[in-house]
């Protein structure tokens, strides 16, 4: 636990939030600045700083509670879909240093675009990056 992150003091019941699910583990409580009706974040009690620090185990079951919200926000909201995605660092827009899992529910065109625009490489660079990556695992 940290004393001064925010989804610690949330953990601890030290701040309110629109909780949706809890168990021992894990809690998951809607985004106060959804980008989609119930986005909601799923996030270990534990803190960890990102899904790279987080325990199997843990993540594991928060990455089945994701599930579980969005099985529940396609049954009771109505939402046609869903994306599932967590920011690991700054790079990646991740504002709040303690994992957590964004569960955005989607409609059909509900006009949100989370962008993600293709670049092209060279297959020598491919292979280079794929070398990297498989020797890193
Ligand atoms: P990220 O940019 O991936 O770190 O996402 C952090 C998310 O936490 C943002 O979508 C914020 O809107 C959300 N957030 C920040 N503070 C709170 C809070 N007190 N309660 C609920 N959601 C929060």
């Amino acid at each position: 636990m940290s004393d001064s992150c925010i989804f610690c003091k949330i953990a601890r019941g030290e701040i309110p939030s629109y909780k949706v699910y809890e168990d021992d583990v894990v809690l998951a409580f809607l985004d106060v600045n959804p980008s989609s009706r119930g986005h909601t974040l799923v996030v270990p009690k534990e803190h960890f700083d990102d899904m790279t620090k987080c325990p199997k185990d843990i993540l594991d079951h928060c990455f089945e509670v994701a599930q579980l919200i969005a099985q529940a926000q396609i049954k009771e909201l109505g939402a046609t879909g869903a994306n599932v995605l967590t920011n690991i660092g700054k790079s990646a827009g991740q504002s709040v240093r303690h994992f957590h899992i964004h569960v955005i529910p989607r409609y059909d065109n509900d006009g949100l675009k989370l962008a993600f625009p293709p670049k092209q490489l060279e297959d020598k660079e491919m292979l280079l990056i794929q070398d990297s990556i498989s020797k890193g695992l």
